[in-house]
Formats: structure tokens, C-alpha cells, sequence
């Protein structure tokens, strides 16, 4: 009786032991699944991060050659702008500035051709006269 007792017992406790190695195994397998799952996640927030660092690098280049055709056309149209112009400036002489005879309304005539009477009108020569004859 008494040694049924004790293999019972000891019974028990390989049997608990042996849950409790079980239970360490599914542990550490669960761990190192973790761990996998884990080694996994980085190795595909790596490619990620690969595929994003290239990806920003071949905007940069887009930008980079965009940029440079850019600056290519606006050396073109800076090259345009300085080319001689088809005719000299100089020759062109600036636009009179007329001023209405206050008379007869003619305005072909500049401020310095006109006679300023009394009255503070502006009259052209041919006005002027008249109103002095
Ligand atoms: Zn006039």
C-alpha cells in the first residue's frame, strides 16, 4: 500500500515535471518564434526603408535633371534676352509731350510751344496771335 503510495506520488511529480519541461519548450519555442517574427519584421522594415531611400533618390535625380533643364532653358531665354537689339534705342526719340491749345483744342504742340495768356490758358501760336490782333 504504502509503495503504491509512493509510486503514485512520484508518479505525480514526473508527470508534473514533465509538463513543466513542456510547458519551458513551448516557451522558448514561442521565444524563438518571437524572435523570427521579429527578425522578420526588421528584414521588411529594411527593405521598406531600401525602397524608400531609393525611391527619394530617384525623385532627387527627376528633380536634380528637371532642375538642370530648367536653369538650361532659362540660360536660353537670358542668351535671348542679351542678343543686340534689331535696332539702336537711340535713334528713337522719345515721344513729345503735347499739351492741348486751350483754344482751338490742337494738340500737336509741346508745352514750351504754347503761350500762356492772362487768363492762365494755354494757347497755341496761331491763337496767340489772333487774340493779340
Ligand atoms: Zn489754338
Amino acid at each position: 500500500m504504502e509503495l503504491l503510495t509512493t509510486e503514485i506520488t512520484g508518479a505525480k511529480q514526473e508527470l508534473r515535471q514533465e509538463r513543466q519541461a513542456k510547458t519551458e519548450l513551448e516557451q522558448k519555442l514561442k521565444a524563438e518564434t518571437d524572435a523570427r517574427l521579429k527578425a522578420e519584421e526588421n528584414a521588411q522594415a529594411e527593405a521598406q526603408k531600401r525602397t524608400e531611400i531609393e525611391e527619394e533618390l530617384n525623385i532627387q535625380k527627376e528633380l536634380t535633371a528637371q532642375a538642370n533643364a530648367e536653369a538650361g532653358v532659362q540660360e536660353e531665354a537670358i542668351a535671348q534676352e542679351r542678343k543686340p537689339l534689331p535696332f539702336n534705342i537711340r535713334e528713337i526719340p522719345a515721344p513729345k509731350k503735347t499739351q492741348p491749345c486751350d483754344c482751338c483744342g490742337r494738340n500737336d504742340l509741346a508745352l514750351s510751344e504754347l503761350h500762356k495768356i492772362d487768363s492762365g490758358h494755354l494757347f497755341c501760336p496761331d491763337c496767340f496771335s489772333a487774340l493779340r490782333r
